[in-house]
Parts: structure tokens; C-alpha cells; sequence
């Protein structure tokens, strides 16, 4: 039973006491007052029962307050709290060596943090401190947090301020098969099949992706002091740019150029580790390349603040040129809280079920495209998926953000939290935690049709 203040009460404070930025995001019409979690379900204020479709923006891996889980974080609160520096204690050495054990190569040395950003800050200092190279390359539409470093590597303008960010900091053209310069309706091969993702006739040889490599070259050449770079950061998938599923060679040759440059290439796993693609335990896995730094955060704690960067002995080893300490990275509780999530994972089969589940979810989804013009893209992996929402079909336009909510608005009237992202916010985006079943996917479809239909049937000519 909720007991909490009313939703009046709740606008009154935030707006009183917190920053307009944290509470003014473009969400739901009627916010919603959360008040409880249990597994692929929240419950409101009212006690109306949700089902979850984006876990706290890809945060919830395993299930919401996952009894396992809780039960690791409260008995490590009972027994020590404490910073990571300074002394010793087990927890650290035991979930560092659980975690590594996943990790392919020479990829075994970690160190903790508490959020995505500060992971990919620290990455950003490795690459630099371990080529000598103060540039750096990310794509367009990439997320990578909001530290002054990374606004500029995140390049989503809607994401900036009116300030230089990112010194050192060069975009190439984002590979997106449904939208890029060579994607979708430009492409060569087309009809491109995108993701069914580009299985066209040329798999192993995507014209596209030659032309987003010949870019990425161009980028060396004309930005880059003497052609050579710090290292390039990628999502595997990208998740807050609208779950955007790269032509399949792409990254393998986009690493191989990097490294020919003198660079090192970061996997920015936050929305695509811990099994969420299905097929693999990394997003990177499914491309067939081995980053030198892999960053993580979100799922690791499923919604716990903790994060890591693993990587190399030979770079992790930069640091030490200078004291550097982070005081709550690697707490005894995050230890404890992440560990239980690995095992979770592996007990509950989480990534086998998002493979069973996510390739489902995929499966409807597109029927969904194939039988409403303003479906225009479905794609994804396991249950990283987004369903891309167009005006029509021929002419990709965006569908227009007002339309967009007002669908959103329905599928939760309806009982269904879905997240929404990309550019132009037109990309609902499902990453649910990886215990929801195929129930629960039919279910979802059956929503997201009466949310079309309604909105078909009010849309202005
Ligand atoms: N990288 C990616 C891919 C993300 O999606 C996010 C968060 N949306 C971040 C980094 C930043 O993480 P945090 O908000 O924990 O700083």
C-alpha cells in the first residue's frame, strides 16, 4: 500500500528542490508515480501493475528487486560498509575475478566505478595516456554519458550546450542501415536488409560498410594529427541513438583501421553486456572483435550505481603513472550486489532467454512493420530492440514527437512501460529485464496494436 505523497505534493517539491533538468524530461503526459518493483513488473502509486518493457533504461537486468540479488546487498550492508581504498576486504578480489572469468583475451584487469560516465571518462584517459594521442573518435548518435569530456563524444546535439566540449574529440558518420548516408533505401545493395541486418547478397563484403570505413579514414586523415588517434569508442548496438544495429563487417574493420592508426578500440557495453544481446554475454562478441577497453554499467548492478572498465594489463598499467583512487568504485555492497547479478544470470539463463524471448519479441515486432505504414524499421538482438516509427513508409519522415506520445500515452494506459529513444525521438525502445517471457511478449504486441490502432483512427489527415 502506498503511503507516500501525493503526486500534487511530489510536483510541488521536485519542482521546488530540484534541478528543472532532472524533472522536466518529455515523459509521459500524466507522470507516473512508481512505488514498487518485483521482476518484470512495477506497481504505481494506485497499485496499477506495469509491465516493464525498460527497466530503468536498460538498468534492471535480472529483475527488479531479484530476492537473490537484495538479499546479497543486505547481507553485505549488515556486515561492512565501507570506500574501496585503503584497506582490504574479499568481496573486490573475489568479484573481479568472477567478472574477468567472462571476459575474452588478455581483457582481465579491472577497475571500479560508479556509473556509465565515469567509465567512459576513464577509458577516454587510458586510450590517451597509452597511445600519446590526445584524439579520440566516436560515432554520430552515439551515447556515451554526460561528463564535459563525454558531451562531446556524445554526439547527439539534443544532449549539448552552447559551450566547446570535447576538445579533441571527431565524429565519423554513424553506419545506421535504416537511415545513413549509405543505409536503408541508398544503399547499393538495396533493398538493404538492415538488421535482419545486413544479410544482403554481400554479408561479407557490405558495400555500405565499405563506405563508412573510407569515412572513418577520412577522419584519420583530415582531423587527425598525423593520421595517428588515441582510439575510437563504439556501443555495439547503440541504445539511446534508437538501438542502432551497425552493417555487420563494419566494426571488425573499423577496429582493424584504428588500431592501424595507432589507436585502441572501446567497447561501451552499458546497454549491450550482461547477456542482454542473447547470443553472446558482449555486444562486441556478436562482431567478432576483441576491444582493448570494454566499459560497463547498468546491468552490472541490475540498478545498483556501480560500473567498471576492463582492459589490459599492459594499458591498465598507465594509470600508475600518477595516484588515482575513486572512493566508492568497488564498495564491498557493489561487490557484493554484482556478483549475486552474475550469478543470477547464469542460474536464471537470463542470456539464453533473452535469445528465446528477444528473437520472439523480434518476430512479432515485425509483423507489426509489416502490416502499418508508420512502422517503419524493427530491429534489435535479443532483447536490445527498437521498433523505428515513421509517418510512412516510402518516405522514412520521423513521425512527428506529439504523435509519438500519444501512442506512448496509450501503451501505458494500457499497462506497458516502453522507453523511446534516437534523434528525433521516434524509436520506442524494449530492453526489458531478462525475465520476461513470451507471455509477456504477447501481450506487449497486443498493446502496442490497440496504442496504433487508436491513434490511426484520431490521426489528423
Ligand atoms: N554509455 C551508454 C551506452 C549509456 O547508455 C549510458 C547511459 N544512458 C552511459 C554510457 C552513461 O551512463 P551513466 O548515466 O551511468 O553515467
Amino acid at each position: 500500500q502506498y503511503a507516500g505523497p501525493s503526486m500534487e505534493e511530489s510536483v510541488r517539491l521536485r519542482s521546488q528542490h530540484l534541478f528543472p533538468s532532472t524533472h522536466g524530461f518529455a515523459y509521459y503526459k500524466q507522470p507516473l508515480m512508481i512505488h514498487q518493483g518485483h521482476m518484470q513488473w512495477m506497481w504505481d502509486s494506485t497499485g496499477k501493475r506495469y509491465l516493464d518493457l525498460f527497466g530503468g533504461i536498460v538498468t534492471v537486468s535480472v529483475g527488479h528487486c531479484h530476492p537473490k540479488v537484495v538479499a546479497a546487498a543486505e547481507a553485505q550492508m549488515r556486515k561492512l560498509w565501507h570506500t574501496t581504498v585503503i584497506y582490504r576486504y574479499p568481496t573486490l578480489d573475489q568479484y573481479v575475478e568472477k567478472l574477468t572469468k567472462k571476459m575474452p583475451g588478455d581483457l582481465k584487469v579491472v577497475y571500479m566505478v560508479n556509473s556509465g560516465s565515469e567509465a567512459n571518462d576513464l577509458a577516454m584517459l587510458l586510450a590517451r595516456l597509452h597511445t600519446g594521442c590526445y584524439d579520440i573518435i566516436g560515432l554520430r548518435s552515439g551515447y556515451h554519458g554526460t561528463s564535459p569530456n563525454l558531451m562531446g563524444l556524445t554526439a547527439l546535439s539534443t544532449w549539448h550546450y552552447n559551450l566547446p566540449s570535447g576538445f579533441g574529440i571527431h565524429q565519423t558518420v554513424n553506419p545506421d542501415p535504416y537511415r545513413g548516408v549509405w543505409g536503408g533505401k541508398h544503399c547499393r545493395d538495396s533493398p538493404c536488409q538492415s538488421n535482419r541486418s545486413c544479410d544482403c547478397a554481400s554479408a561479407n563484403s557490405c558495400t555500405a560498410s565499405d563506405q563508412y570505413v573510407d569515412q572513418l579514414e577520412d577522419v584519420l586523415r583530415f582531423c587527425c594529427p598525423k593520421g595517428r588517434v588515441g582510439g575510437m569508442f563504439v556501443e555495439s548496438i547503440q541504445g539511446v541513438g534508437g538501438t542502432i544495429q551497425f552493417p555487420r563487417t563494419f566494426l571488425q574493420r573499423a577496429f582493424k583501421t584504428i588500431r592501424q592508426h595507432g589507436g585502441v578500440c572501446i567497447s561501451d557495453e552499458v546497454q549491450t553486456g550482461f547477456g542482454r544481446t542473447g547470443e553472446h554475454f558482449w555486444g562486441f562478441e556478436g562482431h567478432g572483435v576483441v576491444p582493448d577497453i570494454v566499459t560497463m554499467a547498468k546491468g552490472i548492478g541490475n540498478g545498483f550505481p556501480m560500473a567498471a572498465v576492463v582492459t589490459t594489463p599492459e594499458i591498465a598499467k598507465n594509470l600508475s603513472a600518477a595516484t588515482h583512487f575513486n572512493t566508492f568504485g568497488g564498495n564491498p555492497v557493489a561487490c557484493a550486489v554484482g556478483s549475486a547479478v552474475l550469478d543470477v544470470i547464469e542460474e536464471d539463463k537470463c542470456q539464453a532467454r533473452s535469445a528465446d524471448v528477444g528473437t520472439y519479441f523480434i518476430q512479432e515486432l515485425a509483423k507489426l512493420r509489416d502490416s502499418y505504414d508508420i512502422v517503419g524499421d524493427v530491429r534489435g538482438k535479443g532483447l536490445m530492440i527498437g521498433m523505428e516509427m515513421v509517418h510512412d513508409k516510402a518516405s522514412r519522415k520521423p513521425l512527428a514527437a506529439s504523435d509519438m506520445l500519444d501512442i506512448w500515452e496509450t501503451t501505458k494506459e494500457l499497462g506497458l512501460l516502453v522507453g523511446k529513444g534516437g534523434y528525433y525521438g521516434n524509436v520506442f525502445r524494449i530492453k526489458p529485464p531478462m525475465c520476461i517471457s513470451r507471455a509477456d511478449v504477447d501481450y506487449s504486441i497486443h498493446v502496442f496494436r490497440i496504442a496504433i490502432d487508436k491513434f490511426l483512427r484520431t490521426r489528423k489527415a
